[in-house]
């Protein structure tokens, strides 16, 4: 009988392990095709720009009959759609941008990933498109970048940049809320994001966004929107536009797609965040490494007047852009009603501070004092 029991037990746990096995394939449910051939040895690494190369591979997941599908790994190719696609006539889409780093333990790191996990769903509620379901993304993500771990760029500032993406791809001309989308991850070795310093125009007619609007959400249209406004200010010999409030245009928002930080004095600034400003991820880290190296943070509303101000009385010191593309990019100076004010050029600038302590946290070049980091497992 003691033989017999052993023997039973010795089985179940055999069947567990199976069943165990047959578990992480369950959750792994991510079909893969390969490419025949890669297409890497015909991208130089050395001389990369930013978004205009694609990796191997990418990942698509379906929406239809009321339910994400299995996602699948395939090559990087075209896809069909039909001329009567919703995407194509009411803009149904929202994306995210991410980076992929590689230390110098060729391990894959992520920044804050889950923070992208959640906001792409943020945008999608706003777009009446189904959420993406949590346990998906970082495993479809995950999985396309163990798979495309070659493409991850290593020299300085160099990453792979990451979009995830979602749009409608049900048919018909009817105004309504598409039944089928197509989930997308692609990625793009990149190099570092330079714009050099920008000169910037502040804008008093064209709005970003609008209270109860997109503005939140990573909308496509919502770039579509700034494309116009933005070609006006280049013809005046501006490079990007700061966007105001569009009831008042008395108070700063954004820079171009890019949070904005402002520095009087020694205090540095940035807008709260709303309905029609992007709570975006390198502003919140920003705000954390700047109050834990003792600088005054403020987080309120800015009016154009004490911008000009500040400059005036040559205390505005700064203003940069922050988002995952540049991490932050500095303003040189801007314009206002036909007048131009310039931005003194510092020597350890908090734009400067600022940058080189969060990419030391990114590329795994200092201790994550946050738990910011996201390591892939292989
Ligand atoms: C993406 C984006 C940002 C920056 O967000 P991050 O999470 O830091 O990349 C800021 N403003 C707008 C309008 C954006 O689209």
């Amino acid at each position: 009988m003691k033989g017999l029991n052993k023997l039973s037990f010795k089985f179940r746990t055999f069947a567990l392990i199976k069943k165990r096995k047959k578990m992480s394939i369950i959750t792994q449910n991510i079909s893969i095709q390969k490419v025949s051939k890669s297409r890497i040895s015909e991208v130089n690494f050395k001389n990369l720009s930013f978004g205009q190369e694609f990796s191997d591979h990418m990942l698509v997941c379906d929406y239809k009959n009321g339910v994400w599908q299995q996602p699948q790994i395939v090559p990087f190719e075209n896809i069909s759609l039909s001329p009567a696609s919703k995407i194509f006539h009411y803009g149904q889409s929202v994306f995210e941008g991410m980076k992929a780093y590689k230390d110098k333990n060729d391990e894959i790191l992520l920044f804050r990933p889950l923070e992208n996990q959640k906001r792409i769903n943020i945008s999608s509620k706003r777009l009446a498109i189904p959420e993406f379901p949590e346990n998906y993304f970082m495993e479809s993500l995950e999985t396309l970048l163990k798979l495309d771990k070659d493409w991850i760029p290593t020299t300085d500032g160099s990453s792979l940049y990451i979009r995830p993406f979602v749009f409608a791809t049900g048919n018909g001309f009817h105004a309504s809320p598409s039944d089928a989308y197509k989930f997308i991850i692609a990625t793009s070795p990149s190099g570092a994001y330079f714009s050099g310093k920008v000169k910037v125009l502040i804008e008093e007619k064209y709005s970003r966004s609008a209270n109860g609007g997109v503005g939140f959400a990573k909308a496509g249209g919502n770039y579509a929107g700034q494309f116009y406004p933005t070609q006006l200010a280049k013809e005046k010999g501006y490079q990007q536009v700061i966007w105001t409030d569009d009831n008042t245009h008395e108070y700063i928002e954004e820079a171009g797609a890019m949070n904005i930080f402002i520095r009087i004095g020694d205090t540095l600034i940035t807008t709260p965040t709303s309905d029609r400003i992007l709570d975006g991820i390198t502003r919140k880290s920003i705000i954390t490494i700047a109050e834990d190296a003792g600088i005054k943070v403020e987080i309120r509303k800015v009016k154009v007047s004490e911008l000009i101000d500040a400059s005036k009385k040559g205390e505005l010191k700064e203003m940069f852009g922050a988002g995952t593309a540049a991490v932050i990019s500095p303003i040189a100076g801007f314009g206002f009603r036909g007048e131009d004010y310039e931005l003194p050029t510092l020597e350890n600038s908090y734009a400067t501070q600022l940058k080189k302590q969060i990419t030391n946290i990114q590329y795994n070049r200092a201790e994550d004092k946050f738990g910011w980091r996201y390591k892939v497992k292989e």
